[in-house]
């Protein structure tokens, strides 16, 4: 016992690492270390580590068998998947699939960090919509906004780039004369609103 309490001693920021960093239980994390529950838990008292939540009933739900885990990961794993709305995951899951169920094993997929932390965030087809266009068609990021009915595509854009997502530059160049149409087109269209709503 105490050549093994030396170990997790010994391996001190790999064992806190670890804890800070997983929901994997007490018993699991002693198991790696050869350690007893109880002597992790000590550990963790000891070094007053304070572990991640756990989301409810993740604890016991086994990723391998389970069909839903499997096909999500399957869609996670696909390119840019994190462009894929919330909606067309659930729909690719079968319409019988509850939303509450649908919650459950992406939440246990997050917290053993087995799917892209952006992965299911965007909650509106419009912005999926654009976005399938702003990769696949070389058009100006207004012009995509006015298609799929979304204003402030740009800074939506902007916005995930600022939170961390990997958007690629669009396809469309903005040169000299077509960039001074745009604007200009633009500021007409400005003027037009402020005419039919009166100057404020
Ligand atoms: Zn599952």
């Amino acid at each position: 016992m105490k050549k093994t309490r030396f170990g997790i001693r010994r391996r001190r920021d790999e064992v806190i690492r670890d804890l800070k960093e997983t929901t994997l239980s007490l018993g699991l994390v002693g198991e790696k270390y050869g350690v007893t529950r109880q002597a992790m838990s000590q550990f963790v008292k000891r070094e007053r580590i304070k572990r991640p939540p756990k989301p409810r009933g993740e604890r016991g739900h086994r990723v391998d068998p389970c069909p839903i885990c499997q096909r999500i990961l399957q869609i996670s794993k696909t390119p840019r998947s994190e462009f894929i709305s919330s909606d067309t995951i659930k729909g690719k899951l079968g319409k019988k699939l509850r939303p509450f169920q649908y919650q459950f094993h992406l939440s246990v997929l997050r917290a053993k960090r087995l799917v892209p932390p952006r992965f299911a965030r965007i909650h509106s087809k419009k912005v999926e919509k654009a976005y399938a266009i702003y990769f696949r068609k070389s058009l100006p990021v207004c012009e995509i906004g006015r298609k799929t009915g979304l204003k402030n595509f740009a800074s939506i854009i902007s916005g995930h780039r600022e939170s961390g997502w990997d958007v690629p530059p669009p396809l469309f160049v903005y040169r000299g004369k077509e960039r001074g149409r745009i604007v200009k087109a633009a500021q007409q269209r400005k003027l037009r609103r402020r005419g039919g709503t009166g100057l404020r």
